[in-house]
């Protein structure tokens, strides 16, 4: 696998790389990775001829009060992962590759999608996604793009920017990866003490009761309620939302029939750690 750190030096290679006709494919991380990245890995590698991964963990989408300093970083292990799953250049920069000017003076920000939700715990939180994302999607160039849809709310605001502002890039939504008893992977995870490693299973638990009771045609309220209940079962977890919006606008949906795709959508803190997770409710 070949690394470069210089978004110049990418730049120039991946040009060179498309003359000949390679179809880059991208997948943007922070790193600390897990079988749920090495899915988008893998899935690139089988739709594209050149496959990039960046890891970098970016420190302009993360609050005053968050986990910056302390967000796992591994990136032996992640090397060797990333050899294994077939990716053909690590993208490592320096924060100060990407952000060269510590002040930037350019924004992007996204009319209401990014108050709600995860947004409004997490003030400032998608402007940092997308700017780290505008200068990435702009040194790789024309590209298909993997993301998560673990975040579901990113994907809605990344695809929102790429269409809304042009960018050469097809993102490439791709499904939650799980451990086998249904908590979704994520790099935040290695947090979790082992009592905390059980009841994060809460989000999981949450999720399917609100699909079965939406099925059931259960109203919003009624299904928000009841995982409240549900989280009193679990002492070291802090709900901090349980939303049924529609995927395309992360609107709020009442009941099953105002809606063509709902999902609901789940925050909670288990202890100190903050984990995110969400459902389809119509398979
Ligand atoms: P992160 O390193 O947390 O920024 O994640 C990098 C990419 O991996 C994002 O597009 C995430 O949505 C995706 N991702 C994280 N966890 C999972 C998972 N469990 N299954 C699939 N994709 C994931």
């Amino acid at each position: 696998m070949l690394s470069l750190s210089n978004p110049h030096d990418l730049i120039g290679f991946l040009t060179e790389k498309r003359k000949s006709g390679s179809r880059i494919g991208f997948v943007p991380t922070m790193g600390a990775l897990h079988k749920g990245h090495i899915s988008l890995v893998e899935r690139a590698k089988k739709e594209c001829d050149f496959v990039v991964v960046s890891v970098f963990v970016n420190p302009t989408q993360f609050g005053p009060n968050e986990d910056f300093n302390k967000y796992p970083r591994s990136i032996e292990a992640d090397s060797q992962m990333l050899v294994a799953a077939g990716s053909d250049m690590l993208f490592l920069p320096n924060v100060s590759d990407i952000y060269p000017d510590a002040q930037p003076e350019i924004s992007i920000t996204i009319a209401g999608m990014d108050k709600i939700l995860e947004g409004k715990t997490r003030p400032g939180h998608f402007n940092g996604v997308l700017l780290v994302l505008a200068r990435l999607f702009n040194i790789l160039g024309p590209c298909k793009t993997y993301l998560g849809l673990k975040d579901f709310q990113q994907v809605a605001v990344v695809k929102k920017m790429v269409q809304e502002l042009f960018f050469p890039v097809e993102i490439v939504p791709c499904p939650t990866l799980r451990e086998a008893d249904g908590l979704a992977m994520s790099s935040r995870n290695r947090y979790l003490n082992e009592e905390e490693r059980q009841q994060a299973l809460f989000l999981f638990n949450a999720l399917r009761l609100a699909k079965r009771e939406y099925a059931e045609g259960k109203p919003t309220s009624e299904i928000q309620n009841e995982v409240k209940v549900l989280a009193e079962n679990y002492p070291l977890i802090k709900l901090d939302y349980i939303e049924i919006v529609e995927s395309s606008t992360l609107l709020p949906v009442e009941i099953l029939t105002n809606s063509k795709n709902p999902v609901a959508l789940i925050a909670a803190w288990c202890g100190t750690t903050r984990l995110i997770d969400n459902i389809p409710l119509i398979p």
